[in-house]
């Protein structure tokens, strides 16, 4: 059997495999990435080895310029003698077949791809969350002044809660955020299930012998009884049937029951606490 907090784990799992960029999956995606990086570090050794850089060296630099590889002074001076060399982003010239300009090197596109996915899955999460808390909307914020279209047609309150999984994501760089919104109690859903508990416990009363005085109040919902046994104080029962008919006016629920000491072989006179029921 598969837990619920499990069952969160796995889906967010299998959310997060079909996460890639240009309709691939995450895996192929950071396939692809790590092929690049290969290649970048290919160009960065092959140009290194050309102008003599000893291996000890090579490794420091290399750290150096693992996420601009195409900045290394030696790749630089590679590419003014492409002819020279079988690395292909030397031949390149470090961009990419297709693309204009020099491209991202792999090394950050796989931290980068690492720290989105990890924000989205995030978010991912907090939304299923909000949704199970029984929020019935949400409100979406900027958190940035960052120029985007797509975040600033996102602000704003989204009424329907369904709409988490499939409105754009915030953009991590956006800084954008959601608040849950929650409905107030509704208190005329819970005044009606009272009156028909009321209502029912009326037409049960009615019903039963043991039970006298049985009145129900549709306009306020005010329910009074009293018990046949129900044992009056000689001094204080008018007090009694007072206060019961003021909760009674007011709509309460006041049922004068069987007195503890009224059973036969129940000798505790302290015994007064069940006799009256108050709602
Ligand atoms: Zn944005």
């Amino acid at each position: 059997m598969i837990s619920h907090a499990t069952g969160h784990i796995a889906a967010l799992i299998a959310w997060l495999a079909t996460l890639g960029r240009s309709n691939r999956n995450l895996q192929d995606t950071l396939d692809g990435y790590l092929y690049k990086t290969m290649k970048d570090f290919e160009a960065a050794i092959a140009a290194m080895r050309f102008t003599g850089v000893r291996q000890a060296d090579a490794v420091t630099k290399l750290k150096t310029y693992m996420h601009s590889v195409y900045t290394m002074p030696e790749v630089l001076s590679a590419f003014r003698r492409r002819q020279n060399f079988k690395a292909t982003y030397i031949q390149l010239g470090g961009v990419q077949p297709g693309a204009v300009g020099l491209s991202n090197n792999g090394s950050t596109n796989v931290t980068d791809m690492a720290r989105i996915t990890s924000q989205m899955a995030w978010m991912r999460e907090q939304g299923v969350q909000m949704k199970e808390s029984g929020a019935s909307g949400y409100y979406q914020l900027r958190g940035s002044t960052f120029n985007c279209d797509l975040c600033d047609d996102e602000t704003g309150f989204h009424p329907n809660m369904e709409e988490i999984e499939t409105a754009p994501y915030p953009h991590p760089h956006c800084k954008c955020y959601r608040v849950p919104i929650y409905p107030v109690e509704d208190s005329s859903i819970s005044e009606n299930t009272t009156r028909q508990k009321r209502r029912n416990e009326y037409e049960k009363l009615l019903q039963d012998p043991n039970y006298k005085d049985v009145e129900y109040n549709p306009g306020n919902g005010g329910l009074k009884a009293t018990h046949v046994k129900h044992n009056f104080d000689k001094k204080t029962g008018k007090n009694e049937e007072k206060v019961q008919q003021i909760g009674y006016e007011k709509g309460h629920e006041v049922i004068l029951d069987l007195e503890r000491h009224d059973l036969q072989n129940v000798k505790t006179p302290k015994a007064h606490g069940t006799e009256r029921r108050w709602k």
